[in-house]
């Protein structure tokens, strides 16, 4: 018999998944279904990266899912799934801890759903196929916010009249699982470091920062929405409202036009008219693609020097995501760029992706830590059942 979890991060298209063993930090499996519908398609893959085969209907969620588990249970029979943890975006400004969720979490989540349109509906559907599937197997949220939540007022608040504060208007943040392992992590592998002031830098398609004083977050780029703070591939980052004002009354665009601007046709996309894929940009050389990691860059380097004034200083810099684990331009950029507050670059480690990119003697040491938000789900869903 195996025992395992399971950890679901359920999108809008998408399923990602990860199989964990009931201990150990290895998963026995990982894949994604990936553009759920007519054209879906499911990959999975062993530890090795051998594929595992699986086929089913992926016209839905629920259709995904049940290719999932009938390949799981194809490849180890009597397959004991102890518990399914989820990713989901939003936990509230009271929620600071995965919860195993019954009917009353869940519609308290829902309630949550104006807060994050465009993911949460999409990860409490993830949670309702599960229970149907798995009645009696306990369900273990993980909030992308929960990390944030003992954030100070001042980084938790917007300067708007108090009654929308109090309706939970606030600078939630989010990654909050990736930035929770990377403090792990760093503890584990720098203590005295963690015990310090670190920038955490997730530079994904999605991309934000993380200001962490002793393990504890204080302050982060991404605000009410996960579209504050950092551009990223196809949404803005921070944009001045008064551009919404504008694009509402002089063009006539509606919520949803808007919407559709920021989060899907902005950021690197927007600004390079070619693509929201950083690869793509690195290797295309032309002007506005230029223009598009020059603003990148950019930003990023305000935001490190913002969060580490919110600290009163930076003990270390770390990049995780794939932008930040993978993309030396991007890191000398940013790096090389804040030399004057200490921060080393070594241009050998950082061309070999070395855990450490900075010269032994810098002030302001700069890490690269892959990050590993199922890991932390799994570990949660252990937990929930005693295995922790
Ligand atoms: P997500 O936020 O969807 O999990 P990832 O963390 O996988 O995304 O990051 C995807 C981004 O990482 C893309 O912009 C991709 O181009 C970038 N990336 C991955 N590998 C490299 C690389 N070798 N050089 C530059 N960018 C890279």
């Amino acid at each position: 018999m195996t025992r395992a979890v399971l950890t679901l991060n359920a999108g809008s298209s998408s399923l990602k998944v990860a199989l964990f063993p009931a201990a150990g930090d290895a998963p026995l499996a990982t894949g994604i279904a990936d553009r759920i519908g007519p054209e879906g398609v499911l990959k999975l893959v062993d530890t090795a990266g051998a594929p595992i085969a699986a086929a089913g209907d992926l016209s839905g969620h629920e259709g995904a899912m049940a290719a999932v588990i009938a390949a799981f249970r194809a490849r180890w029979p009597g397959l004991d799934l102890l518990a399914i943890g989820h990713r989901v975006v939003h936990g509230g400004p009271d929620r600071q801890v995965p919860v195993t969720v019954d009917a009353g979490v869940l519609a308290d989540l829902e309630g949550l759903s104006p807060f994050a349109p465009l993911h949460q509906p999409h990860n409490l559907a993830g949670i309702r196929a599960a229970m149907a599937a798995f009645p009696g197997v306990p369900q273990v949220a993980c909030f992308d916010t929960a990390f944030h939540r003992g954030h100070p007022f001042v980084h938790d608040t917007f300067a708007l009249p108090r009654a929308l504060y109090d309706e939970g208007v606030r600078r939630y943040g989010f990654h909050g699982l990736s930035y929770q392992f990377i403090a792990g992590e760093l503890a584990m592998r720098a203590p005295a470091l963690a015990a310090g002031r670190v920038v955490v830098a997730h530079l994904g398609n999605g991309a934000s920062m993380c200001a962490i004083s002793a393990g504890r977050s204080v302050a982060s780029t991404m605000g009410f929405s996960a579209l504050d703070g950092l551009p990223m591939g196809t949404r803005t980052g921070q944009v001045d409202p008064g551009v919404l004002l504008y694009l509402m009354d002089q063009k006539g665009m509606t919520a949803a036009q808007i919407s559709d601007l920021l989060y899907r046709r902005s950021g690197f996309l927007g600004l390079s008219g070619l693509s929201n894929d950083m690869r793509t940009l690195e290797a295309a050389g032309t002007p506005a693609a230029e223009e598009a990691i020059g603003y990148f860059i950019a930003r990023c380097q305000r935001e490190v020097a913002a969060l580490a004034a919110d600290m009163g200083g930076i003990d270390a810099l770390v990049f995780c995501g794939g932008i930040g684990e993978n993309s030396r331009r991007i890191r000398a950029g940013v790096a090389g760029g804040l030399a004057w507050m200490g921060l080393g670059l070594d241009p050998d480690r950082n061309a070999a992706n070395a855990r450490c990119i900075s010269p032994d003697d810098a002030k302001v040491p700069v890490l690269v830590i892959p990050t590993n938000e199922e890991l932390v789900i799994a570990r949660a869903a252990r937990v929930a059942v005693g295995l922790g």
